[in-house]
């Protein structure tokens, strides 16, 4: 994919935010999810990685993270990581999306979009205590924070329980009904795209 002069680990992908725009978020796509409204002004850094990434025996294949460096780190380290956010992205942005460029390259059209899906919906508002959705007081923006996945369950907890006592009902009745988006937007919203080829 990359040349050896050229090669490098992370490369930012802007096409990605702009085809994310107007195939997810701009109203008039036949595949825009309302569910992402919340990130209509958000800032979305995208990166394509060509580094394997494999935890606990899965292969990751995309991961979204707030864009400023989490976790415990030395003074240097997070100026230093800031430092290159800014020179992708042009300053620190509200989530960072990265995307195993390989995985991407060889999926089909419906698994490259649930996959830049299943980022966006981690790419969540912030909700108080009562679960009304947060807002930053000073700029009116809506508060993100990284919301984790809806099921977390064993295949053979649900074989052996079911999936009321395994907690997964939600999960199975949407997997029972057609998908909401058929192969033709999928054609209509891919073939437009020139993304995979990158
Ligand atoms: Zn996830």
């Amino acid at each position: 994919m990359f040349g050896l002069d050229d090669f490098k680990s992370f490369v930012p992908a802007h096409d990605v935010g702009d085809w994310v725009e107007a195939t997810f978020f701009d109203p008039s796509s036949p595949v825009a999810n309302p569910e992402h409204d919340h990130l209509a002004n958000a800032h979305i850094g995208y990166l394509w990685t060509v580094v394997e990434n494999n935890r606990k025996g899965k292969r990751v294949i995309g991961q979204c993270e707030t864009g400023s460096p989490q976790g415990a780190m030395g003074k240097w380290p997070r100026a230093r990581a800031e430092q290159q956010v800014v020179e992708w992205f042009g300053s620190v942005p509200d989530f960072i999306i990265t995307l195993d460029a390989e995985y991407c390259q060889q999926c089909g059209d419906a698994e490259f979009m649930a996959l830049v899906e299943h980022e966006l919906y981690h790419a969540a508002q912030d909700v108080d205590a009562f679960g009304a959705p947060k807002f930053n007081k000073m700029t009116g923006q809506p508060v993100f924070t990284i919301r984790g996945h809806d099921v977390e369950q064993f295949i053979g907890v649900v074989r052996r329980y079911g999936p009321d006592a395994a907690g997964v009902r939600a999960m199975v009745d949407a997997a029972n009904r057609p998908p909401e988006i058929a192969r033709a937007h999928i054609e209509h919203s891919c073939g437009t795209c020139l993304l995979r080829v990158a």
